[in-house]
């Protein structure tokens, strides 16, 4: 059926690969992908050949409109490196125009970083909010963390290991008590959760310089008691009692 299908890939993985995924990805027209290298891995690995395009941040809106009128007669198939297309990868821009354009789209859920690391973390996950990736220069970083501050939930960051030891030491300057877990080569291999303050962590990846893809997390701020200082409060309490 023409439209367009958004298919979440494996983050690491190959097993991961969703039984509609990969019946989508045998019967579709052609697939959109970021790297047709990287596309045409997994591809091969499940033993299907299609026609690839390239859709990325580098799209102009001109490839964009070719897309959305492919959709209009075939059945296309958006895919990203690895995971949950849209999900900091490109996409948006396509899916709005192809329903604002009347055509069908539809997604195909799987594996997504963010979530998986949230899963793992041992963090708090009623509410969570995830900010992809942090920037790189010191005011950018500080200002963006300021502006999260408040936020009573657990936060989720992409971030990369060259970066992993700048973004730790900023929270252990900016949030010195929270919970910080760092979740990285989820799903591969060296999958690896380690949980504890900034300060801790970023010790420890001092030492060892972590490799590979990363997820960081931040756990809610502590509840502050109504009132603020507990001991203030619990004095307080005690001041009221009379001895019998
Ligand atoms: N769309 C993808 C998803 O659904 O997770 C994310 C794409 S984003 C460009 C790539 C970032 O995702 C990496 O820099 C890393 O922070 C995170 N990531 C992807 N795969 C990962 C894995 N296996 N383990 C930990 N983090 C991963």
């Amino acid at each position: 059926v023409p439209g367009l299908y958004i298919v979440a890939t494996p983050i690491g993985n190959l097993g991961d690969v969703t039984l509609r995924a990969v019946d989508v990805l045998s019967r579709c027209d052609r697939v959109a992908c970021e790297d047709t290298r990287v596309t045409g891995k997994l591809l091969k690995h499940l033993g299907i050949s299609k026609p690839m395009w390239r859709y990325d941040d580098h799209a102009s809106e001109r490839d964009r409109e070719k897309l959305v009128d492919a959709c209009r007669t075939q059945a296309v198939a958006l895919v990203s490196d690895a995971g949950t297309p849209l999900v900091s990868d490109p996409g948006y821009r396509l899916v709005r125009d192809v329903r604002e354009a009347g055509i069908a789209v539809t997604t195909l859920p799987g594996a997504c970083a963010a979530i998986a690391g949230l899963t793992l973390s041992g963090l708090p996950n009623d509410r969570f909010l995830f900010a992809g990736f942090i920037p790189v220069k010191e005011k950018a970083r500080a200002d963006f963390l300021d502006d999260l501050a408040g936020i009573d939930a657990t936060l989720i960051f992409y971030e990369t290991g060259p970066r992993l030891l700048k973004s730790l030491t900023a929270i252990a300057e900016k949030w010195p008590d929270r919970e910080v877990a760092v979740a990285r080569e989820l799903t591969k291999l060296h999958e690896e959760c380690r949980a504890g303050t900034a300060a801790e962590l970023a010790e420890h990846y001092g030492e060892h310089a972590p490799k590979g893809e990363i997820v960081l997390l931040v756990g809610p701020p502590a509840e502050q008691a109504p009132g603020g200082d507990p001991d203030a409060l619990l004095r307080e309490a005690l001041a009221t009692l009379k001895p019998s």
